[in-house]
């Protein structure tokens, strides 16, 4: 999966469809700190934001909160040298951010009860390969990356030239802890919570 180079970069894949802009509606709010030039993802990231959010809304009447979303590596860099306690996830310079398949939703402010709900939700897709999720309990946050294979392919939507070029395919759950596929490698992460880990006391 192409990284997001510089806003030269950021520019042309939006404009080319590459990038999409974050699915914000009043069951999915975008923090204000977000600069609007980093409100994209990829095309499969926004459906899966968008299912999430109509999921939780239904649930609870309550929108979620992205935290951050698509970063280019010349910004990652500047996040490197100001904030050298940045999560491993957050601050490694192959941070799934850097293609716009990383969403953050925010868990400040969620009951118990939405962040078990959310917990619920994820897990299933995880464990199908269809994304991935960290909690962050450093930065109050879960951390997503979205798979292609989130997206089933020749459903009607949009083809991505970007998308088609990758040879990704969707992980096997039972291969997570095995020897990655080639297009894993670039989210490889370290010192992270796996979701449903019992770091905490
Ligand atoms: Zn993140």
């Amino acid at each position: 999966m192409k990284r997001v180079d510089d806003d030269k970069m950021l520019d042309a894949m939006t404009q080319s469809g590459a990038l999409v802009a974050l699915p914000q509606s009043r069951r999915l709010t975008v923090d204000p700190r977000l600069d609007t030039d980093r409100r994209y993802c990829r095309p499969w990231t926004a459906r899966f934001l968008t299912d999430l959010a109509q999921a939780f809304y239904a649930r609870f009447g309550a929108p979620l909160k992205v935290d951050s979303a698509v970063r280019t590596v010349q910004y990652q860099r500047h996040l490197l040298r100001v904030n050298g306690n940045a999560a491993p996830a957050e601050g490694e310079i192959r941070s799934p951010h850097l293609t716009g398949e990383a969403v953050d939703i925010s868990k400040k402010g969620l009951t118990r009860s939405e962040i078990g709900w959310l917990r619920a939700y994820l897990l299933p897709l995880q464990s199908q390969g269809r994304l991935d999720v960290e909690e962050e309990f450093h930065q109050a946050c879960f951390h997503i990356s979205v798979y292609e294979s989130y997206h089933p392919a020749g459903g009607g939507e949009r083809v991505i030239s970007v998308a088609q070029a990758s040879t990704q395919t969707p992980a096997h759950p039972q291969a997570r802890s095995h020897a990655p596929a080639p297009a894993r490698r670039s989210r490889r992460r370290h010192h992270t919570t796996p979701l449903l880990a019992t770091r905490l006391p």
